[in-house]
């Protein structure tokens, strides 16, 4: 195990708290929509990029009806799933 130095951890820090603001657009959301219902679908784990994607749809009215419209649409397609989510 390497041991930080202040330095380092100081760095690490900084890295982790500038991440944490980043913020994606709706093109970047939309892109990646049909991938996070897909993903929240089959219960899996979101990835990294796919939890931007939900903290952008939780401020985002637009995005969130697009994101809505396409899990419906999804469901109706495969009712087997829906027991899964309600
Ligand atoms: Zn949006």
């Amino acid at each position: 195990m390497n041991q930080l130095t202040v330095k380092e951890a100081r760095d690490l820090c900084e890295t982790v708290l500038a991440t944490r603001d980043v913020e994606i657009g709706c093109d970047d959301c939309l892109m990646q929509v049909a991938r996070y219902c897909e993903t929240e679908l089959a219960g899996k784990e979101f990835p990294k990029a796919l939890r931007l994607v939900r903290e952008h749809l939780e401020i985002c009215a637009e995005c969130h009806e697009e994101y809505q419209a396409l899990l419906s649409a999804m469901l109706e397609r495969e009712p087997d799933r829906r027991g899964r989510l309600y």
